[in-house]
């Protein structure tokens, strides 16, 4: 049978089944239809048995007599409460007779919903399945502001400007500016990207879409695809607004090349319809998408790639003095005891998310309020701690023991002095002992701005930086007590001693021959040479990392216990504790 045949009979059955519904629905008694005033005169003579209230423009009832009515529905609040009195049935669901009026509706509209599907499925038809969709409704008037936001300051800084992007688009366009679309919020859960579109959303007074990113991931091709058109489209009715996507990664994870064969057509079709929308608004919309997910490096590229989520903005687990915040914020509107000490709890709760804390302080509220103590204890938090960390055992790391803390410390305190020691014009943005994203602690330093040609001597730097982790830890707690931990640094160590061998002829013995031209051309034995080679380099790279940490031991305990202190420091705090530490 032919596509066109197909869609030929398809279109026969739903006709037919319009037609039947019809004539049922016809023939069926119909309410009759009285005005409101001679409702409420049938209310005072008594003769009203039943009332099924909805939030329909019309309501239905029942007289005493039998006689079904309908007449305009006033959504009056507290008709419900006068209907009661004058002892009237009030039925908040819609009545048996509208029920059944109502499901063979639904399960028509399933039916050639279904149909619809299927037609699409087999061929090109062009009718939309987007009537099996979800409703969206955009949240208006959002409460929630920046001043709900604590301890993320960075991340509000970088959405700052969006909100002028959202109100003034005309200011922007006129530069001939393009404005960040799509923003991409990652970090683990708990953190607050919610509530930071939200705040988004709140700062410039507009309205908050949000949907989840399995919402469109259904199993029907072409649905999802539809339903992002229906959001941009309602959006775009709306006009100024910003959509929140959480949990992109459901629809935008990396494509897998099809290891299933055609690889995950919905998928791809639901992304594709998402990035045509996103690259189809115009710059003065004010329009902006925001997106969650919990890992940024799963996502599809094309998703990342400019004019759509162009901005990514990372949003970790606070560190003690954004705990300390986020407790304040949280404690504003309880009455919290005297004995209770916020920065102490605030040092308490390593590894907490926002949401823990907000959790850990609202538990708490709830022992005191059940206990009629008037103010919350100390003693409410410490039980509160148990029931937030028992809670969460199996998600978060709450449970770190101190030794792996303090690894952690040397560890990165090693990365950030060898980097002050050897290539001292690299800037330190960051070292901190919060997990991120990207794996345990964190180290972040920014290579100035590439050069055309690294050097060998910029190469050798970089790799001594990366070693450095593993190696503090060697120094400190003993070769037997090494850690995982340095798997990504060993990783990009390798790849970089591994480039300067067969790429760029940058050690002795291998020459200037190039090992990708050589296998290329079938020559293997050379492979172990080169190996020999690398491995040779790293391990003289090693001793020389091993003995600057060893000469500058002082500093490196120093900085390790102002991590383990105070969690994260910047580039300042670094340079202040290797002065003194001198
Ligand atoms: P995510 O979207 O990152 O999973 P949410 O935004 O849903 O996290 O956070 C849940 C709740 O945790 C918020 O509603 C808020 O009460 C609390 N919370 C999280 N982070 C913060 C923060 N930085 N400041 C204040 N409250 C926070
Ligand atoms: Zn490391």
């Amino acid at each position: 049978m032919s596509k066109k045949h197909k869609i030929i009979i398809i279109s026969v059955i739903i006709t037919l089944l319009l037609t039947i519904h019809g004539v049922w629905q016809w023939q069926k008694p119909k309410p009759e239809k009285i005005s409101y005033n001679q409702f409420l005169e049938e209310v005072e003579k008594g003769s009203i048995e039943k009332v099924f209230l909805s939030d329909e423009d019309t309501m239905q009832g029942t007289l005493k007599d039998g006689t079904k009515f309908l007449t305009d529905n006033p959504r009056k609040e507290g008709l419900k409460e006068e209907l009661l009195k004058a002892d009237i049935i009030v039925d908040e669901m819609k009545g048996q007779e509208i029920l059944s009026q109502a499901m063979s509706s639904i399960v028509l509209l399933g039916l050639v919903g279904l149909l619809l599907i299927l037609a699409k499925r087999s061929g090109k038809s062009q009718s939309r399945a987007s009537k099996v969709g979800m409703s969206i409704k955009p949240e208006e008037s959002i409460k929630v502001n920046f001043s709900n936001v604590a301890g993320n300051q960075e991340a509000v800084n970088s959405v700052e400007e969006l909100i002028d992007f959202i109100n003034n688009p005309e200011k922007y366009s006129k530069y001939g500016a393009r404005m960040p679309r799509g923003v991409i919020l990652y970090g683990p859960p708990g953190t607050g990207k919610t509530l930071l579109a939200k705040a988004i959303a709140g700062e410039a007074g507009v309205p908050f879409y949000a949907v989840t990113g399995s919402d469109f991931v259904q199993v029907y091709v072409g649905v999802g695809a539809s339903r992002v058109r229906e959001l941009f489209k309602k959006a775009r009715q709306v006009g100024k607004c910003v959509i929140f996507i959480d949990e992109i990664d459901a629809l935008g994870k990396k494509r897998d090349g099809g290891l299933d064969g055609g690889g995950n057509d919905e998928r791809d079709q639901t992304l594709n319809a998402l990035l045509a929308e996103m690259s189809g608004f115009d710059d003065n919309e004010g329009i902006v998408v925001v997106a969650a997910t919990n890992r940024l490096d799963t996502l599809d590229e094309a998703l990342l790639r400019p004019g759509r989520f162009d901005r990514h903005i990372e949003i970790g687990l606070p560190d003690v003095k954004a705990r300390l915040k986020i407790l304040a914020l949280h404690c504003k509107n309880k009455p919290i005891d005297q004995d209770v000490d916020l920065e102490k709890l605030a040092n308490q709760t390593v590894y907490f998310s926002g949401a823990q804390l907000e959790n850990l302080m609202n538990e708490a509220a709830i022992i005191a309020a059940r206990k009629g103590s008037g103010t919350i204890h100390q003693q409410h938090i410490d039980q509160a701690f148990y029931i937030v960390v028992a809670g969460y055992e199996k998600k978060d790391r709450s449970s770190i023991s101190e030794i792996d803390r303090k690894i952690t410390a040397y560890h990165e305190a090693g990365h950030a002095l060898i980097t002050k020691l050897v290539a001292p014009e690299n800037k330190v943005s960051k070292v901190t002992i919060i997990p991120s994203t990207k794996g345990a602690g964190g180290f972040s330093m920014n290579i100035p701005p590439s050069r055309m040609y690294a050097k060998k001597k910029d190469m050798e730097n970089n790799i001594k930086i990366m070693l450095a982790g593993r190696c503090a830890e060697e120094i400190i707690f003993g070769k037997d007590n090494i850690t995982t931990g340095a798997s990504n640094d060993l990783e990009k160590a390798t790849e970089v001693l591994l480039d300067m061998v067969r790429r760029f002829g940058m050690t002795d013995s291998s020459g200037l021959l190039n090992y990708d031209v050589l296998y290329r051309n079938g020559i293997r034995q050379v492979q172990d040479n080169f190996l020999d080679e690398a491995k040779k380099n790293l391990d003289i790279l090693y001793s020389c990392v091993r003995s600057l940490l060893m000469e500058n031991r002082e500093q490196l305990e120093a900085i390790a216990m102002s991590l383990l202190k105070e969690e994260t420091l910047d580039e300042d705090q670094l340079d202040q504790i290797l002065k003194r530490a001198a």
